[in-house]
């Protein structure tokens, strides 16, 4: 009975345009298991995939009012439901494994540190599943696109609104930070890269969007958010952002060592990870004085080499993120706009996202 729930909820899981591939041994119903009681799974189940108000849910599924959303505050905290601010009411559904479930899973209280590692392992078993790893980094539009640091874009050549992260926070109402669970994973498995932890930004054009929630990270004011942005730019940190035009909520701030999408296109050779950014580095031959700074403590894709006593950049391997511009000591590094067919567009929204990867999956689009 309990093996069947968690069957039908990878079943549900895997009809989303973001998919859950069943594993040949069965590790998909494994990480289920550790997600949520047979009980739990079956309220999963019975959300939609959509936000919908907590009244709109319980009609639909017959239940009073008061008592589902006792149940649903208990889940969101669990991170078994997803929920969101939309024109002052706040919105319910079951989210996709990944980005969803999964990476909510770090942000529980409730876990050991022998469950987290567990869940770590059983990820990995998972993701080194052909379908798994095509799933998550294969497909297009891919989820994340970096953001660079900063551009020497002028004239004709604007830098977008969704290209500049410090607009979308300008433009933004409620913050929360929580903490970068592409780090704890790799600690959990013995990685510590030693980059701060508290990275990965949410924001909002609601206000108070983040208030029903509170314990889900930390609530923090604009000049914060803008504070974090600085430091992890200092740090050398790679901004990425849901690969959208409209409708940005979400900055994380990435190393090599430890985010999914960089290892994926750095260790695993999959250019489809996530979409590199429009712009490219390139080194100014008369003004580099090669320090080696650039290569050997910023790149975080081994893009930069040095060619008889040149340093060059590699644009195969350069994902337009401006980390190394950020401290040439002489600003010999440009970040400039790639050209024609090099450039690409991101889908509209996360409503044009969930279409074109539905369509790229075969699968239904969630209307
Ligand atoms: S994607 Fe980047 S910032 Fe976000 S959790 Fe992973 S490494 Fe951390
Ligand atoms: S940091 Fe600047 S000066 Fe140093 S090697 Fe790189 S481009 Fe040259
Ligand atoms: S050379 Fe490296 S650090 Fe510089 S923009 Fe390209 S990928 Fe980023």
């Amino acid at each position: 009975m309990s093996n069947d729930v968690y069957k039908r909820l990878a079943a549900k899981l895997n009809e989303y345009p973001q998919g859950f591939p069943p594993h040949p041994e069965g590790v998909e119903l494994k990480i289920l298991e550790m997600i949520a009681t047979p009980q739990e799974a079956e309220i999963m189940l019975l959300f939609p995939k959509k936000a919908e108000s907590i009244d709109s849910i319980a009609k639909s599924i017959g239940k009073p009012v008061e008592e589902l959303q006792a149940i649903t505050d208990e889940m969101v905290m669990k991170g078994q439901l997803e929920t969101t601010k939309k024109n002052g009411v706040q919105m319910y559904w079951m989210p996709p494994f990944v980005v969803g479930l999964y990476e909510f899973f770090w942000l529980r209280t409730d876990k050991s540190e022998s469950e987290q590692r567990k869940f770590s392992e059983l990820f990995e078993s998972w993701l080194s599943h052909a379908d798994s790893l095509m799933t998550v980094v294969g497909l297009q539009p891919p989820y994340f696109r970096v953001v660079p640091v900063e551009t020497d874009a002028a004239g004709e050549q604007q830098v977008q609104a969704y290209e500049d992260i410090r607009q979308v926070i300008e433009e933004s109402r409620s913050f929360q930070v929580q903490d970068c669970m592409c780090r704890k994973q790799q600690r959990m498995v013995g990685n510590n890269c030693g980059h701060s932890l508290e990275t990965c930004l949410h924001m909002s054009k609601e206000v108070g969007a983040y208030d029903k929630y509170p314990e889900l990270g930390k609530i923090i004011s604009k000049k914060e958010a803008l504070k974090i942005i600085d430091q992890t730019e200092e740090e050398g940190l790679v901004h990425m952002t849901y690969n959208v035009v409209e409708g940005q909520t979400f900055v994380c701030n990435c190393c090599s060592c430890c985010c999914g999408m960089l290892r994926a296109m750095k260790e695993f050779k999959i250019p489809t990870a996530f979409a590199k950014s429009n712009y490219l580095a390139t080194i100014d031959p008369d003004s580099c004085t090669a320090c080696g700074i650039c290569r050997d403590e910023r790149c975080p894709m081994d893009a930069i080499v040095e060619e008889g006593g040149q340093y060059l950049v590699l644009d195969e391997k350069c994902i337009g993120c401006g980390v190394c511009s950020f401290t040439c000591p002489v600003e010999a590094i440009s970040i400039v706009p790639k050209i024609g067919a090099q450039c690409s567009t991101p889908p509209d929204d996360k409503e044009d996202w969930t279409r074109q990867r539905a369509a790229a999956r075969g699968v239904r689009h969630i209307e």
